[in-house]
């Protein structure tokens, strides 16, 4: 019985062996050992003849059992070891995943777009709070108590009277009250009006407002500033038109169209066929308004506009849904980089 334990010993001793193999080279010279010419597994098959005959049978067939056994195991194990490892192996040679860099929102790309604008045209920037008094929203700004704007559909009123501002012009109020004339300003913002949510409307949105108030200030210089802002923003070839229009704190009031950028003025699906597309609204700044803060309207005069930055952003770059930049999704954002 000894050969037959002979067996099952090399059989362990090579299973083992050949599962640790790590290499195709190891396997071959596993192969030779045990099952070569002069192998172990093969010096027991030729020892097989000098056996008794009643012994010879059993251990034959256990003996060409384990060849089999092993030669079978060492072809799986060269397969595998033959397969390319790609991953465990580094390659200088492939390209870099990357870093992907952020970028600023498209709405902090267009409010840094308009204000390099107007700062070029000598404005300073001023922030006020997002939280306002009915005064600086509505008041301060010759809004008559019965006006549509302060209705609770329109304004989200919070506690102590407080409301969440409607636009960005309370900030002319509050510079008013501080400055001396010469003063010139943009105010750039997030305003809140309770409104439905569409496509083309949301209850948070973004405004620049501004206001230049000295002695002799014309409505020529307010067209003046429209158009160059205009121009510099949506191109030398855009078209102003000044319709009269109504805000509290502006007389005369007008509302600005440019031609539209889409179509070139012929008349397309955004600009509902008219060629032209509203982008501001603008005007003189009403001598209450300057009274209301303690300034001569006599001897000052100035103007004021607003333009929206979701609309200018959405029609430059062709959005569709100013949902859009408030759902942070990273493919929408990413476009802007
Ligand atoms: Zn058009």
């Amino acid at each position: 019985m000894s050969l037959l334990d002979d067996v099952t010993r090399l059989r362990e001793e090579a299973s083992k062996l050949i599962d640790s193999a790590e290499t195709v080279e190891a396997l071959d010279d596993l192969q030779i050992t045990y099952l070569g010419r002069k192998g172990a597994v093969t010096a027991i098959l030729k020892g097989l003849k000098d056996l008794p005959v009643d012994q010879r049978k059993e251990a034959g067939a256990q003996a060409n059992k384990a060849r089999a056994f092993l030669e079978a195991k060492i072809k799986t194990a060269r397969e595998k070891l033959s397969v390319p490892q790609a991953r465990s192996v580094f390659d200088p040679t492939l390209p870099g995943t990357g870093n992907r860099v952020g970028v600023r929102h498209i709405i902090t790309q267009t409010i840094n777009d308009i204000c390099r604008i107007f700062h070029g045209m000598g404005f300073e920037i001023a922030r006020g709070p997002d939280v306002e008094t009915d005064y600086y929203n509505f008041e301060g700004l010759n809004f008559p108590p019965d006006h549509p704007a302060r209705d609770m559909q329109d304004t989200f009123f919070v506690e102590h009277g407080r409301l969440l501002r409607t636009h960005t012009t309370p900030v002319q109020v509050r510079e008013l009250e501080r400055r001396k004339p010469p003063i010139k300003i943009i105010t750039p913002g997030k305003c809140f009006r309770n409104e439905a949510i569409s496509t083309r409307a949301h209850v948070a949105f973004h405004q620049v407002d501004g206001f230049l108030i000295d002695e002799g200030v014309t409505l020529a210089d307010l067209k003046g500033t429209m158009v160059a802002f205009c121009k510099a923003y949506f191109g030398e070839d855009v078209k102003l038109k000044f319709r009269p229009s109504f805000f509290p704190f502006t007389e005369p009031s007008a509302e600005v169209d440019i031609s539209c950028i889409l179509c070139g003025g012929k008349g397309c699906r955004v600009c509902k066929q008219t060629g032209w597309l509203e982008i501001l609204g603008c005007g003189m700044i009403d001598p209450n308004v300057l009274k209301a803060s303690g300034h001569d309207p006599e001897k000052y005069t100035g103007f004021a506009f607003g333009t929206g930055v979701e609309r200018p952003a959405m029609l430059k770059h062709k959005i569709n849904d100013i949902r859009l930049f408030f759902d942070n999704d990273i493919r929408f954002l990413r476009q802007f980089g």
